[in-house]
């Protein structure tokens, strides 16, 4: 079994924004197939691991996205700079002076998004908004043809942030790009590991699902979730920590530190009531501490999953992050391991009759 510090690290290195999840995916069947009774993945490329479990009983299905916010190559200038599309929402500001890698299948490609300096602006200019139309990558070549050429880069190569992971305090926070999803995504491949070391006698039929282009509308979990067809979804997802200066608990509600939290409103999705009790109770039988965001925005991948074929009673499960989207964002390792057992004892918990009376209005 793999240790949560190398699955996180793992996962917040490796680049796939939405639409270019292959490198993702190959970790991700890697750690699947020597768990998992079959393992496919659906026409656009999300990956279905069928875990097996107790014959005849319900279908439980856990989901995490793969692919991360990104941009991609658009077109090249004559001077031989790159503009680009967006993959998923940025901010503009969180696009400017930062290191990339644009991925390409003859070699990775660093390059950075140049800024005009200080020094030749105007008062009123040092005021102004970055936009990002006028943003560009410089990969430090002098021509278009070089670009072409020499480097092999060409319109709808993908581009992520570059960003090392790092430890915090000691390994208490951890620093990363791509927490937005790979956090959940290292979550439900630890979770599936530990119920598959140990042993214990499954009470549904376990599915664990990696989603593709999530950051541009929720389309990966739309076609995977229609595959499976599950009985009761649990998303895992990268939450909105509102405990730094400049954010509002009236923005969001949870905190680094304080346990994995659950969404009982996005602009998304409102959970199934009964499935929200009980990841409550099951939260304080096992003594998991659990918070509570009420978010206006965001939406998320467990409202595809609701939303399939007649319904599924769904919840998404968040571990608080600050500074999503963008090249360096945090989360709790104390969270990550809460929410490991958070979302085991909710498998372990879903016999039959659970999700029976779940279902029932
Ligand atoms: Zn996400």
């Amino acid at each position: 079994m793999d240790s949560s510090i190398d699955l996180l690290r793992i996962f917040s290195e490796v680049g796939g924004p939405s639409g270019y999840e292959s490198r993702v995916r190959e970790i991700v069947v890697s750690k699947f197939i020597p768990i998992a009774r079959s393992v496919e993945t659906d026409q656009m490329g999300s990956v279905i691991a069928n875990l097996g479990g107790l014959e005849g009983s319900p279908k439980v299905m856990i989901s995490a996205h793969m692919d991360e916010v990104g941009l991609m190559v658009k077109n090249v200038t004559e001077e031989g700079y790159i503009k680009f599309q967006q993959l998923g929402g940025w901010l503009d500001q969180a696009i400017v002076n930062q290191r990339w890698v644009i991925l390409n299948d003859k070699k990775d490609v660093f390059g950075v998004t140049g800024i005009k300096t200080v020094h030749v602006m105007s008062p009123e200019e040092r005021k102004k908004i970055f936009d990002a139309k006028e943003l560009f990558i410089d990969v430090g070549a002098p021509t278009k043809e070089y670009v072409e050429n020499e480097l092999g880069i060409s319109p709808g190569d993908p581009i992520v942030p570059f960003s090392p992971f790092s430890v915090l305090n000691d390994g208490e926070l951890l620093l990363g790009k791509a927490w937005d999803d790979r956090a959940g995504l290292a979550l439900m491949i630890k979770v599936v590991q530990e119920i598959e070391s140990s042993k214990s006698d499954k009470v549904n039929l376990l599915f664990a699902v990696a989603t593709v282009q999530e950051e541009v509308g929720l389309r990966g979990a739309t076609t995977s979730s229609y595959m499976v067809n599950p009985d009761i979804g649990i998303n895992l997802e990268a939450g909105v920590a509102g405990d730094f200066p400049g954010i509002t608990t009236d923005e969001s509600q949870e905190r680094i530190g304080m346990g994995p939290t659950i969404f009982l409103h996005d602009s998304s999705m409102i959970p199934n009531i009964k499935l929200r009790d009980f990841v409550k109770d099951v939260a304080q039988k096992k003594g998991i501490p659990l918070q509570f965001n009420v978010l206006t925005g965001y939406g998320q991948d467990g409202s595809a999953l609701q939303r399939s074929r007649e319904g599924t009673p769904t919840i998404n499960i968040a571990i608080p992050t600050r500074y999503l989207h963008s090249h360096n964002s945090v989360i709790s390792y104390k969270d990550f391991e809460q929410a490991v057992s958070l979302v085991r004892s909710l498998v372990e918990g879903l016999d039959s009759k659970t999700v029976e009376y779940i279902k029932k209005f």
